[in-house]
C-alpha cells in the first residue's frame, strides 16, 4: 500500500508537471511560428515596398526627363520658328511663343529673345530693335564684358511678374555660359543653376535656383552658299523648386520626397530644389539622367508605410491573431493536460480510499461475524419480505432447525413456535419480527419452541425491532434468549417461598389459637392484677403474631408480583373492588367510630391477572382506609376514566393524611415510608408491589395530591376486548407448579387476619372535596357505600374503623 502510494504520488507529480510543460512548449512553438510568419510577411512587404518605390521613382524620373526634354524641344521649336523670319519683329516673337502660354510649362517664368551686342553697338542695337517693335526697350548693360547679352522681346509665363526688358544676361555667368555654349554648338542647351536676374530682387527666402533653357536662333541664309546666320537666342527661365514641386507632386501623387541636383560646368553637384512629401523617409532612390548637355540627379525618398500596395495591416493582424491563437491553444492544452492529470489524481485518491474503505468494511464484517458467532443470544435479521438476511450460530442452536423457511407464513410450523403454554400456535401477527416489520418494538415476548429437534420445547424471550434505517435496508431484527432454566428456577423459588410462608404461618396460627384460648379462659377467671397483666401480655403476643403473619404475606406477594406468570383474562373491575372493600371493612364493629365512606363509580372490564389485580386494589384501598387522621372516617372514591385507546385509568382517591411532596417520588420504592406514616402500621412494600404488577400489565401507576386534601392514586390497565383465540386457556405448562404455589399463598394474602381494634374509631368525616363526587355527611354506624351512577356497587355494612395493615 505504501509503495503503491509512492508510485501513485510519483505518477501524479509527473502528470502534474506534464501539463504546464506541454502548455509552455505549445506557447513557445506558437509564438515562434507566429513571429516567423510575421517576419516573412514583413520581408515580402519590404520587397513590395521596394518595388513600388522603384516604380514610383522611375515614373518621377521619367516625368522630370520628359518635362525637361519637352522644354528643350519647345525652345528648339520656337527658335526654329523665329529663324524663319528674315525680318524678326516683336509680333513674330509673340506669335511664335504664343503656344507656350497653354503648354503647361511648370516652373517656367518667361521666354525671351536675346541678342549679343558689343559695348559700342548698344545704342544702335537699341534703336534697331525698337524699330522692330520692342517699344520702350532700354538696354541695361552690366559691367564691361566684350559682348552684352540683352533680352529684347519676352513673354511672361505662368502669371509670373513681368521682368524688365533690356536686361543684360551677361551679368549672370551661368546664363551667359549657356548662351555662348548654345551658339557655339548650334544646339539647345541648359544652363547651370543660378538665381535668375529677375529674381535677384525678391527676398532671400523665396529666391530659388533656376535654369535657363536656351536655343540659338539661326536665320535662313540669304544665298545658297551662305551659312545660316545667327540672330540671337530664345531662352526660357525655369525655377528649380517650382519645377520639381510641380512635376514630382503630379508624378508621385504626393508620396515621394525629391531633391534635384545638377552638376554644373565645374563638375560640382548643386542642390537645386527639394520637395517634401508627408511621412518618414525610409526608402531612398537616386537617378541621374541627361538634360540637354547637363547631368541632373533626382534623389527620391518615401515612407514605405504610405506607398500603396507596399504595406498593409496583415503582419500586425497575423501577429495578434497568431499570439492569441497560441495563447488559447496553450491554455487549452494546459487545461486538457492538467484536467487529465487532475482526474487521474482524483481517481488514484478515490481508488486508495475505496481500498481502505473496503479493507475497513471487511474488517468490520469480520468483527461483526465474530461478535455474532460468539453471542450467546440468538440474532436473526429479515428483509422487508421476511426472508432471513442474517442469523448467528446461537440462533440456529436455539431453534434447532435450519433457517430455510421462505416466508413468515411458514415460520410457526417450520420452527415450531407456540405460546408459552406449549400448545397454542403463536399468532403470526404477534411475532416480534413481524411486528418489527410493521415498525413496532416488542420486548420480552415469550414463546415456546417445540419441533423435532426440540421435542421438550424451550422457552424463549424475544425482543423485536425494526431495522435501523442506517442499514440501508428495510427489515427487522430479533434477539432471543433461552429463559427455560430461568423460569424453572423462578418456579422453584416461588414454590419454595410458598412453602416457607405456609410452614412459617402454621406455627403462628397455633400460637395465636393458644393465645385466644388462654385469653378466653382468663376472661372467665376473677379479675385481679395478675389476670389483667396476663391478658395484656396475651394481646401483645397476638398482635405480634398478626404482624408477623402479615409480613410473611406481604413478602410472599412481593415475590410473586415479580416472578409469577401473568394469567391474563377479562376481569370486571366493579365486583372486584366491591369484594376488596367488603373484605377490608367486614371486621369493623358498628359503633366503634365513624364508618368509612366509600364511593365506587362505574368501572370497566379490564384485561388482567385477577389475583394480582386484587393485590393492587387491596393495597390502595387498604392504605386509603388506613392513612386517615385519628378519629376521622375514611372517605374513598374508586373511579375509572379515559386513557389511551384500549386503556382505562383507575383512580383511588381519599381524604386521608396525604403524602408530603418530597416523599412522593420514592413511595413506590421498596420499604419506603413517608414520615407522616409514623404511628401507622406498615412495611413499605405495598406500593412497590402495586407498581410491579401494574407495570407487568403494561400500565403505569402514579400518585398526586387530592385537591381539597388527601391522596389520589391512579393506574392504567388494558381494557378487556375480544381476546385472541386460545388466550383464555393459555396455561404455562412449565410454570404449572408456580401457579399452584401462588394458589396456596393467595388466601393468606387476601385473608389477612384482622387485629382487634388497632385504631380508635373516627368521630367525624372530613368535608367533601372535588375528588369525591358523592360525599356523605358524618355518619355513625355502617360505612356508606354510595350507589354508583351506572354500575351496581355493593352496599356494605361493616361495623368498626378501617383495617390496620395492607
Ligand atoms: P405501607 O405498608 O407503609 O403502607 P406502602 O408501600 O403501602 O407501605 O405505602 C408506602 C408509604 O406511602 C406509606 O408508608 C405512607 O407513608 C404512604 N402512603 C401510601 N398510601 C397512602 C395514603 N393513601 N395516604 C397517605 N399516605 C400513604
Amino acid at each position: 500500500m505504501g509503495s503503491r502510494g509512492t508510485i501513485a504520488y510519483g505518477e501524479t507529480r509527473r502528470a502534474r508537471l506534464a501539463g504546464p510543460l506541454l502548455a509552455v512548449a505549445v506557447l513557445v512553438v506558437g509564438v515562434a511560428v507566429t513571429l516567423r510568419t510575421v517576419g516573412a510577411l514583413h520581408e515580402d512587404q519590404r520587397a513590395a515596398a521596394a518595388r513600388v518605390m522603384d516604380q514610383r521613382t522611375a515614373v518621377a524620373r521619367a516625368a522630370v526627363t520628359a518635362e525637361t526634354g519637352r522644354y528643350r524641344d519647345l525652345m528648339q521649336a520656337v527658335a526654329a520658328g523665329l529663324g524663319t523670319n528674315t525680318h524678326l519683329t516683336a509680333r513674330d516673337f509673340a506669335a511664335a511663343t504664343a503656344p507656350l502660354d497653354t503648354a503647361g510649362l511648370v516652373g517656367a517664368t518667361s521666354v525671351a529673345f536675346l541678342v549679343a551686342t558689343p559695348t559700342g553697338d548698344i545704342e544702335e542695337t537699341e534703336r534697331f530693335w525698337r524699330s522692330r517693335g520692342a517699344d520702350g526697350l532700354t538696354l541695361q548693360p552690366r559691367g564691361t564684358p566684350d559682348v552684352h547679352l540683352f533680352s529684347i522681346f519676352q513673354r511672361t509665363l505662368n502669371d509670373s511678374a513681368p521682368a524688365d526688358s533690356g536686361l543684360d544676361v551677361a551679368a549672370a555667368p551661368e546664363g551667359a555660359a549657356a548662351l555662348l555654349e548654345a551658339r557655339r554648338t548650334g544646339r539647345p542647351t541648359v544652363s547651370d543653376a543660378y538665381v535668375l536676374l529677375r529674381d535677384r530682387t525678391v527676398p532671400l527666402v523665396r529666391r530659388q535656383l533656376s535654369f535657363i533653357f536656351v536655343a540659338p536662333v539661326f536665320a535662313a541664309p540669304d544665298a545658297d552658299d551662305e551659312l545660316p546666320r545667327f540672330q540671337g537666342w530664345v531662352a526660357m527661365g525655369l525655377r528649380g523648386q517650382d519645377f520639381l514641386g510641380g512635376v514630382l507632386g503630379t508624378a508621385s501623387q504626393g508620396l515621394l520626397d525629391g531633391e534635384l541636383y545638377a552638376i554644373d560646368g565645374g563638375g560640382r553637384r548643386l542642390k537645386v530644389a527639394s520637395y517634401d512629401a508627408p511621412g518618414r523617409r525610409d526608402l531612398v532612390r537616386q537617378a541621374t539622367f541627361p538634360v540637354a548637355d547637363r547631368q541632373w540627379t533626382l534623389l527620391t525618398g518615401a515612407d514605405s508605410h504610405r506607398l500603396p500596395g507596399a504595406r498593409n495591416g496583415t503582419p500586425a493582424t497575423v501577429l495578434l491573431g497568431g499570439t492569441l491563437l497560441t495563447i488559447m491553444l496553450a491554455i487549452l492544452v494546459w487545461v486538457l493536460a492538467t484536467g487529465r492529470s487532475r482526474a487521474r489524481a482524483q481517481v488514484l485518491v478515490a481508488t486508495a480510499e475505496l481500498r481502505s474503505a473496503e479493507a475497513e468494511s471487511r474488517r468490520q464484517a469480520g468483527l461483526l461475524g465474530a461478535i455474532m458467532a460468539s453471542l450467546g443470544d440468538g440474532v436473526g435479521v429479515v428483509d422487508e419480505n421476511g426472508a432471513f438476511l442474517l442469523h448467528n450460530p446461537a440462533a440456529k442452536a436455539l431453534l434447532g432447525v435450519p433457517f430455510d423457511a421462505t416466508s413468515p407464513g411458514e415460520w410457526q410450523e417450520h420452527y415450531g413456535i407456540y405460546r408459552p403454554d406449549g400448545r397454542t400456535p403463536f399468532p403470526l401477527a404477534e411475532m416480534p419480527l413481524v411486528r418489527g416489520l410493521r415498525g413496532e418494538v416488542s420486548d420480552g415476548v415469550e414463546m415456546m419452541i417445540r419441533n423435532e429437534q426440540r421435542p421438550d420445547g424451550i422457552l424463549l424471550s424475544v425482543d423485536g425491532r425494526p431495522l435501523d434505517p442506517s442499514a440501508g435496508q428495510h427489515g427487522a431484527v430479533a434477539v432471543f434468549h433461552d429463559i427455560t432454566a430461568l423460569r424453572r428456577y423462578e418456579n422453584d423459588l416461588a414454590v419454595f417461598a410458598g412453602v416457607v410462608a405456609h410452614d412459617l404461618k402454621a406455627p403462628l396460627a397455633v400460637i395465636r389459637g393458644h393465645c385466644e384460648t388462654a385469653a378466653d379462659e382468663l376472661a372467665d377467671a376473677p379479675e385481679s392484677r395478675e389476670t389483667a397483666e396476663v391478658g395484656a401480655a396475651l394481646r401483645r403476643i397476638m398482635s405480634a403474631v398478626d404482624r408477623m403473619a402479615a409480613l410473611i404475606d406481604t413478602l410472599l406477594a412481593y415475590t410473586t408480583s415479580r416472578d409469577a406468570p401473568l394469567k391474563l383474562r377479562a376481569v370486571p373491575l366493579g365486583p372486584l373492588v366491591a369484594e376488596v372493600v367488603a373484605q377490608r371493612t367486614e371486621h369493623l364493629r358498628p359503633g366503634a367510630g365513624p364508618p368509612p365512606d366509600v364511593y365506587v363509580g362505574p368501572l370497566p372490564e379490564v384485561r388482567a391477572d385477577p389475583a394480582m389485580l386484587r393485590h393492587v386494589l387491596d393495597n390502595l384501598i387498604g392504605n386509603a382506609l388506613k392513612y386517615v387522621p385519628r378519629g376521622r372516617a375514611a372517605r374513598i372514591d374508586v373511579t375509572a376514566g379515559p386513557a389511551d385507546e384500549g386503556w382505562t385509568r383507575v383512580e383511588v382517591a381519599d381524604r386521608g393524611i396525604g403524602i408530603p411532596a418530597e416523599d412522593k417520588p420514592a413511595i413506590f420504592e421498596s420499604f419506603h415510608r413517608a414520615r407522616t406514616a409514623e404511628g401507622y402500621a406498615g412495611t413499605g412494600l405495598g406500593l412497590a408491589i402495586c407498581r410491579r404488577i401494574v407495570e407487568r400489565h403494561g400500565g403505569t401507576i402514579g400518585v398526586a395530591d387530592n385537591p381539597g386534601g388527601g391522596t389520589r392514586f391512579h393506574f392504567t390497565l388494558p381494557v378487556a376486548t375480544a381476546a385472541p383465540a386460545g388466550d383464555e386457556e393459555a396455561l404455562d405448562r412449565a410454570l404449572a407448579e408456580r401457579a399452584e404455589a401462588e394458589a396456596v399463598a393467595q388466601p393468606a394474602v387476601a385473608g389477612t387476619a384482622r387485629p382487634p381494634a388497632i385504631r380508635p374509631p373516627c368521630v367525624e368525616a372530613p368535608p367533601a372535596g372535588p375528588g369525591t363526587p358523592a360525599a356523605a355527611g358524618p355518619l355513625a354506624g355502617p360505612p356508606v357505600i354510595r350507589p354508583a351512577v351506572a354500575a351496581a356497587t355493593p352496599r356494605r355494612t361493616p361495623g368498626a374503623g378501617p383495617a390496620g395493615t395492607a
